[in-house]
């Protein structure tokens, strides 16, 4: 509810606060049980910040966090450490979030030691089935990360986090370091462990292709604000914010008849250390009126079950 998240920008000798970055400025959202939401944008829209604060990795600058009916900001480190393997965050490079000098076997029993697991032969048990969930076997337990593909890396960073049983799931651009052929196999891998784990994701990208099949609903940010949130097949099919038409336009569609010249993203994004006033989104809009240099759109229900934040919808 809510949420903002602001770094501070610093210079001089005396590392003085000279400004900030509103990485995320007023966000809300809420996520169903079972569900999988959709965060798109372009980079630097604060979708990883989200993520992050999220799961309490970063703190916050405002707002609110609910998981369940807990407020996770507000608990105390114990209570969180409970909370945490029912979260857990997938990463988008697999190698880097990798320990190059730990074992499969090592990473995987991590979390478990964490979390309290003290027999040895649960934890190995545990392993061998986790990597076989995975599509891995249980001889891989002994190599070490770089003896395996990038697919297979993010196999094991998915392994690793679903050794907790987590309910929660945020996956950052699991798939963008990937080969276009090996992103499917792993959109396909995540899609059947949900069904299998009873699992909810968030998942981050940075285009409308990717989370188009996994996706139940979509939000789309925007320099530090969500821009629009529907559910996934109104937002391909008729997607109202022009940002939303915009990023469309660049990913190819079914229906070429979608896809309109006059869509096509232009100019730089801003930096969002200084946000345009109004509407974020005004440099850029073809469809730019006066209200939007000065008024910041509110964000919305235009349609049941569909938000967007733009002076051309409801009473704004
Ligand atoms: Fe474009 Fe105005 Fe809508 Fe912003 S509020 S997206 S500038 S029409
Ligand atoms: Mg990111």
């Amino acid at each position: 509810n809510h949420l903002k998240k602001y770094f501070p920008i610093t210079g001089g000798i005396f590392g003085k606060k000279i400004g900030e970055v509103k990485a995320v400025d007023g966000v809300s959202f809420a996520v169903y049980q079972g569900e999988t939401l959709g965060l798109v944008g372009e980079s630097g829209c604060g979708k990883s910040t989200i993520g992050r604060v999220l799961l309490r990795l970063l703190e916050i600058t405002d707002g609110e966090v609910r998981f369940e009916d807990k407020d996770i900001h507000t608990l105390k480190a114990s209570n969180m450490k409970k909370i945490r393997k029912d979260m857990q965050l997938v990463f988008q490079d697999p190698y880097a979030s990798l320990n190059p000098r730990h074992k499969v076997e090592k990473i995987l029993e991590e979390p478990l030691i964490v979390h309290g697991i003290k027999n040895k032969k649960e934890r190995k048990e545990r392993i061998y089935a986790m990597l076989e969930t995975v599509g891995l076997d249980r001889y891989h337990a002994s190599r070490y990360p770089h003896q395996f593909s990038g697919g297979q890396r993010q196999r094991i960073g998915i392994a690793r986090a679903l050794m907790t049983h987590p309910k929660l799931i945020i996956a950052d651009e699991p798939v963008s370091a990937l080969d276009v052929s090996i992103q499917s196999q792993v959109l396909n891998l995540l899609k059947d462990l949900q069904a299998e784990f009873d699992l909810t994701y968030i998942f981050i990208a940075h285009d409308l292709g990717v989370v188009r099949h996994i996706s139940d609903r979509v939000g789309v940010m925007y320099l530090g604000r969500m821009v629009e949130l529907t559910d996934s097949e109104q937002l391909y099919e008729q997607p109202l914010h022009p940002y939303t038409k915009s990023l469309l336009s660049s990913v190819p569609v079914p229906d070429p008849d979608y896809r309109s010249e006059s869509d096509i993203l232009t100019g730089e994004i801003p930096s969002a250390s200084n946000p345009p006033a109004g509407c974020a989104f005004h440099t850029r809009c073809k469809e730019c009126m006066d209200v939007c240099k000065t008024t910041r759109p509110t964000f919305q229900e235009v349609n049941p079950g569909h938000h967007v934040a733009c002076h051309l919808y409801g009473d704004a």
